[in-house]
């Protein structure tokens, strides 16, 4: 009997890392952007979910506390019949795969069924969380040894802990999922023999921008979470090495309290926007609002031959119409005699990646700059060819009728992306915010709605890079807003500090 060969995938079973993006491994980042299926929990670092390919498939599975969108056993299933869709499955959590990730579970559920599959570790949270608080979790002469435990069992009580133990050595004590129970940890410590002076540390939203930690002797821990009202998730350190944190808290000093800003960007591809800024020190996000697809429009050489000027006004326009000219099998030499005009550097600097120059470019970056330049070049018998985006408007068309033949010719458009970043709630992290375009601003409005858009409208502010992405902010009632003095890169992350308008 010939038994049918069915194609199984590989389920890679990838830790997150325990919030700061950057934590992940090369090997966990590289298996996510190769993924054709992402399954993913509550994350600490949603961010990564961008390094996704954009054809593949997420699918949220979240297990909040007390609010379980799908159970141990669906998930396993899942699983399963995923891999007999894709090649490559991540199953995807945050810290590392195996610590209280119930990873285990689903390796064993593949396992049981046949399923490849792989185990890429990820950085856990309760090394690295405490690592961020300048808590080492071991240090020569003070801690020899650490336990980590969960603080609750499946009835949601405290877990059966064996406290003497603790209690008995110098071993660092880290309790996981317990901010709920902290008073009752300390109190069963203390019961247990611990010295009620024992130093103790609670640290809330670890390794990211809103780490908080509060430190107090084991006796009064419990009312300075409250009285900080520290949210989850968070990890309770107890033992001597807090002590160490007095000198070694170098990320909350240096990072925490640093403004934070987010980089609206069309494409995955890093914005150069978001390197400049970087380089500047500053803290960026980034986030995709749109992902350029181009047109195909037929063109044949005897048509180009006949083009006088071509004119780009974006870096998308010159991608598009390459892509154009490549696939249709013409020979840029038939550009030969045909000018080309372009609206400014981000622009011009594309040209110049295909080996073109540009004969025209306005000192500052601007179409109104622009169709003033090409009227004192164009003849009226000359043929003009507009390389726009579909969604642009015909302003410089309309100008420059009297002066040449224009031809308009959308070429790509701004497709709008839905965000993985629940940037709703997030959005509030952020001190300004940098628009390219008047679309992401339209983009960010409707995804966030107009109550959360209010709200943060009163003290953040809007950078914007020209004319028109202002004017749409100020349609939108932005508050505060600060224009590029040139519509570029480098000017727009420079006006960091400059006036509001
Ligand atoms: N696999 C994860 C742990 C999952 S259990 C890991 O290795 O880190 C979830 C618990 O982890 C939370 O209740 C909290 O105690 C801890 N935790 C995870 N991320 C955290 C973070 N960024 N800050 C503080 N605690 C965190």
């Amino acid at each position: 009997m010939i038994r049918e060969e069915k194609n199984i995938g590989t389920v890679f079973l990838v830790g997150g890392g325990p919030g700061d993006p950057e934590l992940i491994t090369v090997k966990g980042l590289t298996t996510l952007r190769e993924a054709d299926c992402i399954v993913y929990d509550r994350l600490s670092s949603p961010e990564l979910l961008l390094e996704a390919r954009s054809d593949c498939e997420l699918i949220y599975v979240g297990k909040e506390n007390h609010n379980h969108t799908m159970n141990q056993e669906e998930i396993n299933r899942l699983l399963v019949r995923k891999a007999g869709e894709h090649e490559k499955i991540v199953r995807f959590k945050g810290g590392d795969i195996y610590v209280f990730g119930r990873g285990g579970e689903e390796a064993l559920a593949l396992e049981k069924e046949g399923i490849p599959f792989e185990v890429i570790p990820g950085i856990s949270s309760c090394i690295a969380g405490l690592a961020y608080a300048g808590i080492p979790i071991t240090h020569r002469g003070i801690s020899s040894g650490f336990h980590v435990v969960t603080a609750h069992n499946q009835r949601d009580e405290l877990a059966d802990i064996d406290f003497t133990a603790m209690a008995r050595g110098t071993d660092t004590c880290v309790f996981l999922m317990g901010l709920g129970k902290v008073r009752e940890i300390a109190m069963r410590l203390m019961e247990a023999g611990m010295s009620p002076e024992t130093p103790a540390a609670v640290i809330s939203k670890a390794t990211t921008s809103k780490q908080r930690t509060v430190t107090a002797e084991l006796v009064q821990i419990a009312d300075e979470v409250e009285r900080a009202k520290l949210s989850s998730p968070a990890l309770i350190v107890v033992g001597n090495v807090v002590t160490l944190r007095e000198k070694l808290n170098c990320f909350e000093k240096q990072f925490v309290s640093k403004k934070r800003y987010l980089v609206s960007k069309i494409g995955k591809k890093t914005s150069d926007l978001a390197v400049y800024l970087r380089k500047q020190g500053k803290i960026v996000d980034e986030i995709q609002v749109g992902e350029i697809v181009s047109f195909p429009f037929s063109v044949t050489k005897e048509q180009i031959e006949k083009v006088d000027w071509l004119v780009f006004t974006s870096r998308n326009g010159v991608k598009a119409f390459f892509d154009t000219f490549l696939r249709e099998g013409l020979d840029v030499r038939c550009l030969a005699r045909c000018q080309i005009a372009s609206i400014g550097e981000q622009t011009s600097k594309a040209l110049r990646t295909y080996g073109i120059y540009p004969d025209l470019q306005p000192q500052e970056f601007h179409s109104d700059a622009l169709i003033e330049k090409l009227k004192e070049q164009v003849k009226l018998e000359q043929i003009l060819w507009y390389l726009k985006a579909r969604n642009a408007d015909s302003h410089l068309a309309q100008e420059l009728k009297g002066s040449c033949q224009v031809v308009e010719i959308p070429i790509y458009e701004n497709q709008a992306v839905t965000s993985v970043l629940p940037l709703k709630e997030r959005i509030k992290e952020y001190d300004g915010i940098f628009f390219t375009c008047a679309s992401s601003v339209e983009w960010l409005f409707s995804t966030v709605g107009k109550d959360v858009w209010q709200s943060w409208n009163e003290n953040g502010i809007c950078y914007s890079i020209g004319l028109k992405t202002t004017e749409c902010l100020k349609g939108f009632g932005a508050s505060h807003i600060v224009q590029a003095e040139q519509a570029s890169y480098e000017s727009l992350a420079r006006c960091v500090s400059n006036k509001v308008l």
